[in-house]
């Protein structure tokens, strides 16, 4: 299975102009190779191959127009031309229906202006990662790099990227090994929302932790004061750049929150079951930007891959299911409630149910899982605290006494 670790970079600014014609001869390559191709399918001619973009990019270097693309690294300008053919065959394979998921768009030219800059090395580039940290990257020098983690396995290649916020990366994909976790916990069932980020069927409630919503405060802020600023003004400028940078803070506090949870999730319980959100069709709807901003897909996803990778069980269960109508211990379905109806009591069996816990165990019982719903069990007019959790495993599960 493969996966990407991504780790910041500190380019020297000699470093950091070598990066920008990196940049800059990667998207000349990409954007020349679908002119050529754009060209021929408008002409009617047939399609030009991967190997004769690839020759004609060498008689490109020879004239004088192009003859700066020698001053890059030749692996660089063969990867943005493999980026432009996997484009190609991503977007025929989604015209015939091979490809699943949203249909894909054709491939179209690169801008300057791209918020996201980016060009990749291959190991035959002799990329390499030195005894001192620093990464070695031909034609640009040795970058210092901070590894947050360390590398699992020797890296078959590494994209060195620029983000809208000015920062670089290198993320590398690697062949990760499918690890062994000690039997744990048989099943949880997870209830995505606003007021908790995830509940846990057993009755855990677990809140973002209190840097991420600082960071969103901030940016909040940050936006605000962007859209109050005079258009085309300087300082309109650098509101926009300060914006980025909550931005970036924001995606990555939000990052490192969903990897600790997913993680603890995985570690802790034998199969998960969630509910599948079908982001795309709520994002429609009113609730669009509070789902885009929990970022619950990225999180799902995460879950999904790592009990892929240490062998747990997945399940998602359609969005059909009535998690939130139905009784999690007898079944009786008595119809929707109000957001604002925290719990209720079932008529059927009396019992007292706490609306998020109820929904998580039901997910969990839809997937087919065994879970009791005795942590769905709540005190009449008493709501258990959401603990915070900053710590890296996930809070104890709460009872309250019935
Ligand atoms: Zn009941």
């Amino acid at each position: 299975m493969k996966l990407r670790y991504s780790y910041r970079l500190y380019p020297a600014p000699a470093q950091r102009a070598a990066l920008a014609r990196a940049f800059g001869c990667a998207r000349v390559v990409f954007n020349d190779g679908l002119r050529i191709r754009q060209q021929a399918h408008a002409a009617g001619l047939p399609y030009p191959t991967d190997a004769e973009l690839s020759a004609r990019l060498t008689t490109a270097k020879a004239t004088p127009e192009r003859a700066w693309l020698g001053e890059v690294s030749a692996v660089v300008l063969q990867q943005a031309l493999a980026d432009l053919n996997a484009a190609y065959r991503n977007f025929f394979a989604s015209l015939t229906g091979k490809r699943q998921g949203p249909k894909m768009g054709p491939p179209r030219f690169r801008s300057r202006k791209d918020h996201r800059q980016a060009a990749r090395f291959t190991a035959n580039a002799r990329f390499k990662v030195l005894p001192n940290g620093k990464l070695r990257l031909p034609k640009i020098g040795d970058v210092p790099a901070r590894w947050s983690r360390p590398l699992p396995s020797e890296p078959s290649s590494v994209t060195v990227i620029k983000d809208s916020a000015g920062r670089y990366f290198a993320s590398f994909v690697i062949e990760a090994e499918p690890g062994i976790l000690p039997e744990a916990e048989p099943a949880v069932g997870l209830d995505l929302g606003l007021t908790s980020f995830a509940v846990l069927s057993d009755g855990r409630k677990i809140t973002a932790p209190r840097f991420l919503r600082r960071a969103e405060k901030k940016l909040r802020r940050r936006q605000r004061d962007l859209s109050r600023k005079q258009q085309g003004s300087r300082n309109r400028d650098k509101a926009r750049v300060q914006v980025a940078r909550a931005h970036a803070r924001v995606g990555d506090a939000r990052r490192a929150f969903h990897h600790q949870l997913s993680t603890a999730l995985i570690r802790e319980t034998q199969a998960v079951a969630v509910e599948d959100l079908a982001v795309t069709g709520l994002a429609r709807t009113r609730l669009a930007k509070s789902v885009y901003d929990a970022g619950w897909s990225s999180f799902v996803n995460m879950l999904e891959y790592k009990a892929r990778l240490y062998g747990r069980q997945f399940h998602r269960i359609g969005r059909f299911e009535p998690t939130s109508q139905m009784c999690s211990a007898c079944g009786a379905k008595d119809g929707p409630k109000p957001l604002h109806v925290r719990s209720w009591q079932c008529q059927q069996c009396g019992m007292w149910l706490d609306r998020d816990i109820n929904a998580a165990v039901n997910v969990a019982k839809a997937a087919g899982l065994a879970v009791t719903a005795c942590g769905a069990q709540t005190r009449p007019g008493a709501m258990p605290r959401a603990p915070r959790s900053e710590a890296g495993t996930l809070p104890k599960p709460r009872r309250e006494a019935a």
